[in-house]
């Protein structure tokens, strides 16, 4: 599975720029236009969530980007933890995931992403006819 150069984020016209969706600057209350951006980041901390819903440690970071938005994500791979892990960001289900070195891409993950793949292939075959 290829992972994506790029992820979506917004920017406003001084600058500004957030991975989450907003309509409006948090900083500036001007009006964010969607850009997309490189998904590549640096890991700048991370943390080891072992009491969840889940019960399944879960390895949350905050990783940003080389363009400079900062984002919480979730953490899958192998990373050193030092602050300068180099990540791809992946947006999937909402979320921000960091893949390290060695990230596997679970079975769960590609039947996902193919199971979205197909979702946006869909409508366009409807309008086809
Ligand atoms: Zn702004």
């Amino acid at each position: 599975m290829r992972l994506p150069r790029r992820i979506p984020a917004h920017r406003c016209s001084h600058g500004c720029l957030w991975l989450h969706e907003h309509l409006y600057c948090p900083n500036c209350r001007t009006r964010l236009e969607r850009v997309n951006i490189a998904s590549a980041a640096v890991l700048v901390s991370h943390t080891t969530v072992r009491v969840n819903p889940t019960g399944e440690p879960i390895r949350l970071g905050v990783a940003r980007t080389t363009t400079g938005a900062t984002t919480l994500c979730v953490i899958r791979g192998v990373v050193r933890g030092n602050g300068r892990d180099r990540v791809v960001l992946v947006l999937r289900d909402g979320r921000f995931h960091a893949l390290g070195r060695r990230a596997r891409l679970d079975s769960d993950w590609q039947a996902s992403a193919s199971s979205r793949a197909q979702g946006q292939s869909a409508p366009r075959r409807h309008s086809r006819r």
